[in-house]
């Protein structure tokens, strides 16, 4: 087996050899500790037969892990600066392929055609670039494309807001949308000590089983993602509050109370209490009114 690139002596040696400098601005934190590595793609419970997606390979410390326990590895990397240093890190793995882009601007339905064909499901595992974990993960649910598991480091910070339940300070709007989706759950919590540079945040290794069907059914998802995230807007405000002048006019106090009462949610209710299978209720009452 290869020496691993994921130890402190190898990754500092290519990054000297490529005079590679870190872009902060492109959330670039590398792994350098290969039982979190293990444990990882261990969470990911891939074999042979499995495909695996990973957004921003850095100098490969993940992917070559991957390719290891998977039967494919696909790798979307935005730094052009990283594409010779993975050429040659992960010339040993020939089950992998980066292609060079940004994964928000990438067209991922067609990637999956050209590169997932011989696969029914993906499994997405990756070191996300923290400045854009929340739009990363819902472009990836959003598309709903074939993906079995998503396992994914982020922010500790922001792995509790999408398992957060109803009820408390983290839940919000994001720990909605992406359980309408998948079931989250945190995996295991990261130390700083594990990546180059080391990050000022906690981190955590969030899993997300998707979904093979949403948990409710709507009328128009659009409508249910519109009132989840109307109702959010100032935390501190109720739902009456928060729908009245972002989805109902002024002139629609007596219509949003009816919608309301139809749906057995209190207008002096913060969204922070409601359940999905509420705001689903909810967005498909009003929906139907034609609001
Ligand atoms: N996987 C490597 C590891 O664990 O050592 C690197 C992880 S690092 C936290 C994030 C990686 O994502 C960097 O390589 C960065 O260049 C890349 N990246 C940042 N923004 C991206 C984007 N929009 N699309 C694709 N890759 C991106």
């Amino acid at each position: 087996m290869n020496k691993d690139i994921a130890t402190p002596t190898r990754t500092k040696e290519i990054l000297k050899k490529y005079g590679f400098s870190f872009k902060k601005s492109l959330g670039q934190n590398f792994l350098i500790d290969t039982n979190i590595l293990h444990n990882i793609v261990k969470t990911a419970s891939l074999d042979e037969t499995k495909a695996a997606l990973e957004i921003g390979p850095g100098i490969g410390a993940l992917t070559e892990h991957l390719a290891r326990a998977a039967g494919k590895v696909v790798a979307i990397e935005l730094d052009q600066r990283l594409l010779p240093i993975l050429s040659d890190t992960l010339e040993p793995y020939p089950n992998t392929e980066v292609v060079h882009g940004d994964v928000l601007k990438v067209d991922l339905r067609k990637l999956f055609r050209e590169k997932f064909a011989a696969y029914p499901k993906v499994n997405v595992v990756a070191n996300l670039p923290y400045y854009v974990t929340s739009p990363i993960l819902m472009r990836l649910l959003e598309e709903e494309l074939p993906l079995e598991n998503i396992v994914v480091m982020m922010q500790k910070e922001v792995a509790e807001r999408i398992a957060a339940a109803p009820g408390g300070k983290e839940y919000g709007a994001l720990s909605i949308m992406a359980q309408y989706y998948a079931e989250p759950e945190i995996a295991m919590i990261v130390p700083h000590s594990v990546f180059i540079p080391q990050p000022n945040v906690d981190s955590a290794v969030l899993k997300l089983a998707v979904r093979e069907k949403p948990p409710v059914e709507v009328v128009s998802r659009k409508m249910l993602f519109k009132v989840i995230k109307a109702s959010f807007a100032q935390r501190r405000k109720t739902i009456y509050n928060n729908l009245m002048g972002s989805i109902f006019g002024k002139d629609q106090r007596e219509l949003l109370l009816d919608v309301l009462q139809r749906a057995e949610v209190d207008p002096s209710r913060r969204g922070e209490t409601l359940s999905i299978a509420e705001f689903a209720r909810l967005s498909n009452l009003i929906a139907e009114a034609g609001v």
